[in-house]
């Protein structure tokens, strides 16, 4: 009675010794789960360095000029033709970050399809980069779709490439980076 008493504390014991070292195991490999994603995300992210601009559709230029001159308490710094997007733009300065004001110089102008379809408003987000062509080949392998494979001159001394917004829940993105 005695010997069998003995027996069931001894394995009583060693089952929740057992049981300190699975958890322990456990707990580890949650942690070094931990560290790997917290590694990774440093080595992901350091390519973009900001947000850069939003870009705004807008059906008329000097009309939207006057309404953001008013909001933001500032006239455009820039007003430039980009040729190649069929687009007129304003820009302005609000602390860090820029507005780009688009309006389309045509009916093949993305900006014009834009607000055709969804009206003026927000139509991108800007990030800028530290190197475009990197950035662009890291979004590739992460799955989304980049408009351009290479990098093309846009507003403001940019280089420019889109993300498309079907891989980005619904939103276009910038990458640019500055010509130096
Ligand atoms: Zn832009």
């Amino acid at each position: 009675m005695l010997n069998s008493q003995k027996n069931l504390q001894y394995y009583k014991f060693i089952a929740r010794v057992q049981i300190s070292i699975y958890l322990y195991k456990l707990y580890m490999l949650h942690k070094s789960f931990d560290l790997a994603k917290i590694t990774n995300s440093k080595k992901k992210f350091n390519n973009m360095l900001k947000l850069e601009h939003l870009g705004i559709a807008v059906k008329n230029l000097s009309e939207a000029d006057e309404l953001y001159g008013r909001l933001l308490g500032t006239g455009p710094y820039k007003r430039e033709k980009v040729p190649s997007e069929h687009v007129t733009t304003s820009f302005y300065r609000a602390g860090e970050v820029k507005i780009e004001l688009l309006e389309a110089t045509s009916d093949e102008s993305p900006i014009a399809r834009f607000i055709k379809t969804r009206g003026e408003g927000i139509h991108h987000v800007a990030f800028e980069v530290q190197d475009i062509a990197l950035e662009i080949q890291r979004l590739r392998s992460e799955g989304f779709q980049v408009i351009n494979e290479q990098p093309k001159k846009g507003a403001d001394n940019k280089l420019v490439a889109f993300v498309h917004p079907k891989s980005v829940g619904g939103l276009l993105v910038e990458l640019c980076q500055e010509i130096s």
